[in-house]
């Protein structure tokens, strides 16, 4: 049973299996007549992307492929496309592939016809209004991975190479005009990818749940993002095939991206820089670091997380629900400690600085100071919970 739908929030999203065969459709809506595909080294030649293409070649678009984009993508990566799309004269992005690949193509779009520097609109107080809304450039996202939600999200993140920071790049209007979800790309993931990008999706609906303050659209949305990783993650790794628990990730990953407008908290804030000193997958290292999290987290969020438990089908507990994300995390071979995850030790205390200074670090229900940061950071190495 393969369910179908159009959404009109939070953007225009066509859901359902097979519906790449809209990628010329959808060009024509959103009035792109020269597009530039963005996608990562790795993904563009596999057969997913090669008849993603083929499809807009035999539709007539004369299509421009750039796939210069590294795992943890950086500003060089960002500034190379945007040459690329230049010289080309394009006049929209096809963002397509996991993270990296979705948030390249949201930033070229946005880059194609400013002046200023990338890192001048870093998600800072309201240096996104810096930017000339009218040169930005149309966006189509395509997620072939099922955890970012950057396909209907409104920010980039993108690792300043020269502070090894990762930073996030914001503007409204980087928010993709239409997103094709379609489940059947997820298929061919890896089951490292499948486990990490779903513990993403994860880590974004949970954060958002957790983060303080009154938003019950964010927190509806995380609440059931939860779930739905909770029934359909173990479901897509035993059978890579089950298209319909293929869609509910989908689904969780996109709600995800929506709920954390609320914020997030300390899982992304040490997960930002351990990924960008080490390279680690991004997902994967924020299930590393779930439990700490909450555990540090537990004088805020005991009622909100019992609740949270009720609704997954749990004992309402804090103490339940923790044991669920240690299950999951467990069956599923997300690594437990940092030693599993191979981070070394030996720079924790630079990592400390980096989490407080994080974005996400305002939104996390406990104040995260440098000695908590470093304290979560140790037990995670050790692997204590
Ligand atoms: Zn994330």
């Amino acid at each position: 049973m393969a369910i179908r739908s159009n959404w009109n929030y939070p953007t225009a999203v066509r859901f359902g299996a097979g519906r790449i065969a809209e990628l010329p459709e959808a060009l024509k809506i959103t009035g792109i007549r020269k597009p530039l595909f963005v996608t990562d080294a790795g993904l563009v030649n596999l057969p997913v992307t090669q008849s993603a293409l083929k499809l807009l070649r035999d539709a007539g678009f004369e299509v421009g492929v750039y796939a210069d984009v590294k795992p943890n993508p950086t500003g060089a990566n960002v500034d190379a496309g945007v040459t690329v799309l230049r010289a080309g004269g394009h006049d929209g992005v096809i963002a397509f592939g996991g993270g990296s690949g979705l948030d390249v193509g949201k930033a070229i779009a946005f880059m194609a016809g400013q002046t200023r520097p990338l890192w001048d609109f870093e998600d800072i107080g309201d240096w996104w209004t810096r930017a000339d809304s009218s040169a930005i450039l149309p966006i189509v996202a395509v997620p072939t991975t099922a955890g970012t939600g950057s396909e209907v999200g409104r920010a980039s993140v993108i690792t300043d190479e020269k502070t090894h920071t990762k930073k996030i790049i914001f503007h409204p209007l980087m928010q993709p005009k239409l997103v094709i979800a379609d489940p059947e790309l997820t298929i061919g993931m890896p089951r490292f990818i499948t486990v990490g990008t779903g513990f993403d999706a994860l880590a974004h609906c949970l954060e958002a749940y957790c983060a303080p303050g009154y938003h019950p659209l964010a927190d509806g949305i995380g609440a059931e993002g939860v779930r739905l990783v909770f029934e359909n993650l173990p479901k897509v790794v035993d059978n890579p095939n089950d298209i319909e628990a293929r869609g509910n990730m989908m689904s969780a990953a996109l709600m995800g991206a929506t709920a954390f407008q609320k914020g997030l908290g300390a899982i992304h804030s040490l997960s930002h820089p351990v990924g960008a000193l080490y390279d680690t997958h991004h997902g994967m290292t924020n299930g590393t670091f779930m439990p700490y999290v909450l555990v540090a987290n537990r004088s805020a969020i005991e009622e909100r997380i019992a609740r949270l438990a009720a609704y997954c089908g749990l004992t309402p507990s804090f103490d339940a629900f923790l044991a669920a994300i240690l299950a999951l995390r467990e069956k599923l071979g997300v690594p437990h400690s940092l030693v599993d995850l191979k981070v070394p030790n030996d720079r924790r205390d630079e990592i400390g600085d980096m989490a407080v200074a994080d974005p996400s670090t305002g939104s996390n229900p406990v104040k995260l100071d440098k000695a908590l940061a470093v304290q979560i950071f140790d037990r995670a190495y050790e692997g204590r919970v």
